[in-house]
């Protein structure tokens, strides 16, 4: 096997299949395919297959396809094909040449589904779903034939027109495919390839009162657009004996270049659950906000978390592809995020629990302009304007009475630290309101730290940040945690019992004045707060949406 991957990418079992397919002159180029159902939102789980498939095509200069794999009317809608696109779109893709509908195929797949009846590999059968049930058989024994096995081609073509004239009621019959019943692999045991169904689709109306099966309609839409190499999850695999059958037995796809199907392991995420259906249940269950509450693992939930694209195209990297099943740190996604916002985030300070400082030796109704740098390794990000006056707000947790012990390095009475793009303080004394807890700490400043150590050579080790008090924004901050209680809540039957009270709480703090110009979705970094941005639906409300800590901080 050669090595002729064209990027610096690790080598995993699919670039090998694609170098040694065009190592041996199979296909000149590739072209891949992301069909996602239109039945939900698109989760991080897609956007592994998102980043495989569109990252591929780039990285061969092949093509992928967007593809509706739009089967199943009952589910579907145009909200979820409006919102994969948008998805898509943003994780920084984009589809070559037209959107593509498996609906926009179904005359084709009626036309083929004639053509296997005419050679004799179909039939219509009138079993109920029992019945059929009941002879397939199980994995230990073989199945039994349906009765309607034999009927003739020139009946089967008439009973599958008036299939699909709308003459049968749902369930009583479909066409199946004539294979073995006795096959080792469930799936080629004489499946259905069409069954009746009366919803309206979204795509074709009414037009059609029979529909494909996945199995029957996935691998000709594949062959249809020139698929070379069809990614799909390893709960597939068995699958692939039919999607070889289904394209050697029809006379247009029966070629050396026709596709072929591949597996790779699906991503499975801790403490979230990952399918639709479940998702879907979460939200039509009130549980979370919606799809794109900031704690689902949906695209649109990370975004508006935010997450970046880059970061999450990079998470995908690192996770790499294999066909083991397993389980995915959560670390992985937070580190990936981190090390990206780390680099791009502009800063900022917000004091999420504050306290009020006074400087006593400040002058009273004086605010005076500072500048920070927006990024202290980044010069040309620039600058902004913070301030500081007589009133600030600091962190409670940045503050005792009494320095416990040598290592702290935050403020205390009678220990001075640095405020983070100011000067230096320390304080004096503080006022408690009845339960005790502190609501005003006195201190004063050194007027030459600006930008410098203390002319005395006194060494001040601690830097915490702050806001000025009469210029600073309330903001209210949401602090998520991990959805479910538990590592794998999918698991569970009853996993909405998991879900971990504590996935969010508000609290109100204090920002600086500029972020009433943050632009939602756009991380930031609070310095020593973790990176926070705004959210992106009460867009006219001061609301920040924690995205990620600065550090690891689970204890998990
Ligand atoms: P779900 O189980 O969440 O409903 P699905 O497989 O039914 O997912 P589709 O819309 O059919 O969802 O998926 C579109 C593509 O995304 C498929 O090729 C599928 O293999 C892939 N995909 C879905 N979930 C994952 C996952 N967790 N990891 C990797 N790829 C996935
Ligand atoms: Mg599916």
């Amino acid at each position: 096997m050669s090595d002729n991957t064209p990027t610096d990418k690790p080598i995993n079992f699919i670039r090998h299949q694609i170098n040694d397919d065009l190592d041996s002159g199979l296909h000149t180029s590739i072209q891949t395919r992301f069909p996602p159902e239109p039945n939900g939102y698109l989760h991080i789980g897609h956007a592994k297959s998102i980043c495989l498939n569109f990252g591929l095509a780039q990285d061969y200069s092949g093509k992928c396809n967007l593809r509706f794999d739009d089967t199943n009317p009952a589910k579907e809608d145009v909200e979820f094909v409006d919102s994969i696109k948008a998805d898509v779109k943003w994780l920084g893709f984009g589809w070559d040449g037209e959107i593509q509908y498996s609906s926009n195929y179904f005359p084709k797949f009626y036309e083929y589904a004639r053509e296997l009846i005419n050679k004799g590999l179909a039939y219509v059968c009138f079993l109920t779903s029992d019945e059929t049930r009941e002879y397939r058989g199980t994995l230990k024994e073989p199945g039994k034939v349906s009765p309607y096995r034999d009927t003739s081609i020139e009946e089967n073509l008439e009973l599958l027109a008036k299939m699909k004239e709308g003459k049968y009621s749902e369930g009583e019959c479909v066409l199946r495919a004539k294979i073995d019943m006795a096959s080792s692999f469930m799936c080629m045991r004489d499946p259905a390839l069409y069954r009746i169904r009366f919803d309206k689709h979204h795509q074709t109306g009414n037009e059609w009162r029979i529909y494909p099966m996945y199995d029957f309609a996935h691998c000709i839409s594949d062959a249809i657009e020139g698929i070379t190499h069809s990614l799909c999850t390893l709960e597939f695999q068995n699958n692939r004996h039919l999607y070889d059958w289904m394209l050697e037995h029809l006379d247009d796809f029966n070629k050396l270049d026709r596709p072929h199907q591949y597996e790779f392991s699906r991503l499975n995420l801790e403490y979230t659950v990952m399918s639709k259906r479940k998702l879907q249940q979460l939200v039509e269950n009130g549980l979370v906000e919606g799809w794109n509450d900031p704690r689902m693992p949906t695209i649109s939930g990370l975004r508006r978390r935010g997450y970046t694209a880059a970061s999450i195209r990079d998470f995908s990297d690192r996770i790499g592809i294999s066909k083991v099943d397993s389980m995915t740190d959560m670390k992985i996604l937070e580190d990936a995020v981190r090390d990206d916002l780390n680099v791009v985030a502009p800063r900022t300070m917000g004091v999420i629990d504050p306290i009020r400082v006074v400087i006593e030796n400040y002058p009273e109704n004086q605010v005076e302009t500072l500048q920070a740098p927006i990024h202290p390794q980044n010069e040309n990000m620039g600058k902004r304007e913070i301030f500081f006056s007589r009133e600030l707000f600091i962190d409670r947790a940045d503050f005792q009475e009494i320095s416990p012990n040598k290592k702290f390095k935050r403020l205390a009475i009678g220990k001075e630290v640095r405020l983070r793009n100011a000067y230096t303080i320390n304080a004096t004394t503080f006022d408690t309101d009845f339960d005790g807890n502190i609501t005003t700490v006195y201190a004063t400043y050194d007027a030459d730290t600006l930008g410098k150590n203390p002319a005395d050579g006194r060494k001040v080790k601690g830097v915490i940040h702050f806001v000025e008090a009469t210029k600073a924004l309330r903001a209210e901050f949401r602090m998520y945690d991990r959805l479910f209680t538990l590592e794998n809540p999918g698991k569970n039957d009853n996993f909405e019992a998991l879900i971990n009270s504590k996935s969010l709480i508000v609290t109100y703090g204090m920002v600086e004045p500029t972020m009433t110009n943050a632009k939602p979705e756009l991380a930031y970094q609070f310095e020593r707060e973790g990176y926070f941005c705004r959210d992106n639906k009460d867009v006219n409300e001061i609301i920040f949406n924690k995205t990620v800590s600065l550090r690891d901080t689970w204890n998990g």
